[in-house]
This record gives structure tokens, C-alpha cells and sequence, in this order.
């Protein structure tokens, strides 16, 4: 995309990009949600099967964006599947923390510390965390019945 990439994207997010996980519909999901980021152009839509307990058994995205967006969306559907939604939540406070410099700076768990190198293109953290902040509104809204 441009002459930042080689500094900007490592080899997780290219590989998540190119490869991206999960980029599918599911047949019967349980919790859905839309989310854009109107600075980028970023979309995605972000589709989970929820067990009876809460526990994301499945999730898939479908969406258009930056490499960011992408590779985010897809590292989130790994990230979450089999997660209770608290530890899905948690997930969701490292990622933000790491990206915003928020909190104790740690690097997020596993392969989602390869978005904290967006944290220094302020205006790229939108983009990575888009697929995130949809998944907390798909939560909230299974959560509440439908919003
Ligand atoms: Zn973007």
C-alpha cells in the first residue's frame, strides 16, 4: 500500500491479510454485528455462534478495509473462538490498552501483540480496533436480547 509497510505490517498481520481467517458466513449465528470506520472506509461484519453459556463457539467476518482492518478482523475471529465472553472482553481491554498506551503497556496475549505495532500510526488505531469494538456490540446485543 505504501512505503510504511515493511515498518508498519509484520509478518502476522501481511499473513492475516493475505490468508484472512474466518472470512466467511455462518449458517445460523447467534449474534451479529455491523461496524465502519468512516476515516478509513473500513467495514466489517462480524457474525458469532454463541453456546447456550456464552462461550463464542464460532465466529466469522465478512467486510471491506485496509490491510489493518482485515488482519485485525481475522486475527479477532481466532482470537475469540472457544473464549468465554468475559475472557473475550479481556481480550478486547488488551488489545485497546496496547493500541492506545492505556494501562500497563503489555503487549496483548499471543499473536495479537502483532497490532500493537499500529500504535504508532495514531491514525491507523481505528482501524485495527474496528473488528473490536463491533465484537463487544455483538456481545452487548446478544446480552440484552437485541438492541
Ligand atoms: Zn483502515
Amino acid at each position: 500500500m505504501n512505503d510504511d509497510l515493511s515498518d508498519l505490517y509484520q509478518e502476522v498481520l501481511l499473513d492475516h491479510n493475505r490468508r484472512p481467517r474466518n472470512r466467511r458466513r455462518l449458517a445460523a449465528p447467534t449474534a451479529v454485528a455491523d461496524g465502519d470506520n468512516p476515516l478509513c472506509g473500513d467495514r466489517v461484519h462480524l457474525e458469532l455462534v454463541l453456546a447456550p453459556d456464552g462461550t463464542i463457539v464460532e465466529a466469522a467476518f465478512d467486510g471491506d478495509g485496509c490491510a489493518i482492518s482485515i488482519a485485525s478482523a481475522s486475527l479477532l475471529t481466532e482470537a475469540v473462538t472457544g473464549k468465554t465472553q468475559a475472557e473475550a472482553r479481556q481480550l478486547f481491554a488488551a488489545v485497546r490498552a496496547m493500541l492506545t498506551g492505556e494501562g500497563p503497556g503489555e503487549p496483548a496475549p499471543g499473536k495479537l501483540a502483532a497490532l500493537g505495532g499500529v500504535r504508532e500510526y495514531p491514525m491507523r488505531v481505528k482501524c485495527a480496533t474496528l473488528a473490536w469494538h463491533t465484537l463487544l456490540e455483538a456481545l452487548g446485543a446478544a446480552a440484552a436480547g437485541g438492541r
